[in-house]
C-alpha cells in the first residue's frame, strides 16, 4: 500500500533520483514567461480584458495542460511593471537575476528562523546586512534583518525602540513622524496596542519635510504631558513627493534627548549607495535604525527589504526567545530571533545576486538613470499649467493650476483613465485634500521618447 502510495505523489516533488519532471515544468514555465514578456508591448501596463477565472482545488487535483492554460491567463490578466509605460507605483520591473534567486530560494527551501536550517544563508543574510549597515555608517556593532516589506521593518524598528526605551508595555508610550510619512505607521501603532492619538504628528514645510521646529515644540510638550517619546522616525523618500526629512537637525535632537532614531528609508535608503549623493550618509549614521527597500527602485523582486541597525544587540534583546526545538552551535545566533517574522524565505539570495549582478557601477546606473528622468519630466511639464510636488528623489506629484477642487479631482481621475487607454499607468494619490497625479520614475524600460509623449499628452489635456 504505502509502495503504491509514494508511486503515484512523488512525481510532484523533487527527488533524489530522475527530475525530468521539475524540469519541464520549469522550462515550460520560463518559455511562458518570457513570451509574456517579448510580447506585451501592445497589451499595455495593465490588461484590458479580464479573462482571469480563478478555478478552485479539485478532487482529483487538475491535469498540467488545463494547470497551464489557467497560468496562461493568469499571468496575461496581471500588472506588467516591465512595459514602458508603468509609472504609477514604486514596482520595478524584476531584475532577471533577482527572479533566478527567487527560484532558488523556492528550490532550496531553506528557513531563515534558524541556522540549522539554512547554514549558508543565514551567513549570507548576516553578511549583506552588515555591508550595508557599513555601507551606510554604522558602527562595528551594527547589523540587521531581511523581513517581508517595509512595513514589517517598521514595525521590526519600533517594536525595538519602545523595548530599549524601557516603555514596551506604557499604554502612555508615543512616537513622532511627520504628516506625510506613510501609513505603515498607523499599523504599527495598532500593532504595539497603541492609540492613534499616541502617534505625535508633526507639520511638513513647503517642500514635504518634517518641520523641526514643530518636532522640538511637540516633544517639549508631550513631555510635559503623561505621554512618553520612544521615538522619532524621519522619513528618507516621501511616498507622494520624494521628499528628505532634515535628518542631521532630527538626529541631532534625538541624540541630545537620547531618544531612538528611526529612519524610514524605504524609498530613499538604496541612494546610500550611489555615488551621486542625495544626502550625505554622515547624517545617517548616528541613526538607531533605518529601513531600506531594495524592492522599490533596484527591481529585486518582493518582497526585498532591510532593517539595519546600528547595535545589533539592540534586536536580540527585544526579539530573543530561544528556540528550543533547535540545535545551535556555539556563539551562533539564530536569525529568528530578531525580528517579529519566525519562519523566513531566503530573500537575500536574489538581493544579493542582483547586488552582484549590477555591482556598484550598474546601482548607481539605474539611480542616476531615474533621478535623470524625473529632472527631465519636471522640467518639460508645462509650468504655466501646472502645480508640480517634488523633492531630490525620483517621484513627482502634480495637479493643473487654478481649478477648484472638484474640477481638479475630476480632471485627474479623466485623465489617469484616459493616459491608460494610451499604454501609461500612472498614480493618483490624496495628498493635502485633493488628489494628484504622481508618476515614479524608476522603470528601466522608459526611455525618453515615452517620457516626451507622456508630457506633451498632459500638457495637450490643460488649456
Ligand atoms: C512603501 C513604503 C513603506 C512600506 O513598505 P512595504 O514594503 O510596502 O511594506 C514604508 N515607508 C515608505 C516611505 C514607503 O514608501
Amino acid at each position: 500500500m504505502i509502495e503504491d502510495f509514494n508511486k503515484q505523489i512523488n512525481k510532484y516533488f523533487p527527488t533524489t533520483g530522475d527530475n525530468s519532471e521539475l524540469l519541464f515544468l520549469l522550462n515550460k514555465t520560463s518559455q511562458l514567461l518570457c513570451n509574456w514578456y517579448s510580447g506585451s508591448e501592445d497589451i499595455g501596463p495593465l490588461p484590458r480584458e479580464k479573462i482571469f477565472e480563478p478555478s478552485l482545488p479539485e478532487e482529483n487535483g487538475c491535469e498540467l495542460n488545463k494547470l497551464f492554460d489557467d497560468i496562461n491567463s493568469l499571468i496575461y490578466s496581471s500588472f506588467n511593471p516591465a512595459h514602458p509605460g508603468s509609472l504609477a507605483h514604486l514596482d520595478p520591473p524584476p531584475l532577471s537575476i533577482s527572479i533566478v534567486g527567487d527560484l532558488i530560494a523556492g528550490a532550496l527551501n531553506n528557513n531563515l528562523l534558524a541556522e540549522e536550517l539554512s547554514p549558508s544563508i543565514s551567513l549570507l543574510e548576516e553578511r549583506i546586512c552588515k555591508w550595508f549597515a557599513t555601507k551606510v555608517g554604522f558602527t562595528q556593532n551594527s547589523g540587521g534583518i531581511a523581513a517581508s516589506g517595509g512595513t514589517l521593518n517598521n514595525l521590526n524598528a519600533l517594536v525595538t525602540a519602545r523595548f530599549n526605551s524601557g516603555f514596551a508595555s506604557d499604554q502612555n508610550a508615543s512616537f513622532i513622524i511627520s504628516e506625510d510619512a506613510h501609513v505603515s505607521f498607523k499599523k504599527c501603532a495598532t500593532i504595539l496596542g497603541l492609540k492613534h492619538e499616541n502617534i505625535s504628528v508633526i507639520e511638513t514645510d513647503n517642500y514635504g519635510r518634517m518641520k523641526v521646529l514643530s518636532l522640538i515644540e511637540e516633544f517639549k510638550k508631550i513631555q510635559n504631558s503623561s505621554n512618553k517619546v520612544f521615538a522619532v522616525v524621519a522619513t528618507f523618500g516621501t511616498t507622494i513627493r520624494g521628499a528628505i526629512d532634515p535628518i542631521n537637525e532630527i538626529s541631532s535632537f534625538c541624540r541630545s534627548k537620547n531618544i531612538w532614531l528611526h529612519i524610514d528609508g524605504s524609498i530613499g535608503g538604496i541612494f546610500t549607495l550611489g555615488k551621486n549623493k542625495i544626502i550625505d550618509n554622515k547624517a545617517l549614521k548616528n541613526a538607531n535604525s533605518l529601513t531600506i527597500n531594495p524592492q522599490k527602485i533596484l527591481g529585486i523582486t518582493k518582497t526585498s527589504s532591510l532593517l539595519l541597525v546600528n547595535d545589533i544587540e539592540n534586536l536580540r534583546d527585544t526579539f530573543q526567545t530561544g528556540l528550543p526545538y533547535v540545535d545551535t552551535s556555539d556563539g551562533v545566533l539564530n536569525r529568528g530571533e530578531l525580528g517579529v517574522q519566525g519562519s523566513r524565505p531566503a530573500e537575500i539570495i536574489k538581493l544579493w545576486l542582483g547586488l552582484r549582478v549590477l555591482g556598484s557601477k550598474g546601482i548607481n546606473e539605474i539611480l542616476d538613470q531615474s533621478i535623470l528622468k524625473k529632472s527631465l519630466f519636471a522640467e518639460k511639464l508645462d509650468k504655466s499649467k501646472f502645480d508640480i510636488i517634488s523633492g531630490p528623489l525620483h517621484i513627482v506629484s502634480f495637479i493643473p493650476k487654478n481649478l477648484s477642487k472638484e474640477q481638479s479631482d475630476s480632471w485627474t481621475l479623466q485623465t489617469k483613465k484616459l493616459l491608460l487607454k494610451n499604454n501609461f499607468m500612472i498614480s493618483r494619490p490624496f495628498y493635502h485634500g485633493r488628489y494628484f497625479l504622481r508618476v515614479v520614475l524608476g522603470n528601466l524600460n522608459t526611455e525618453k521618447t515615452h517620457i516626451i509623449k507622456l508630457i506633451d499628452f498632459l500638457n495637450q489635456q490643460v488649456l
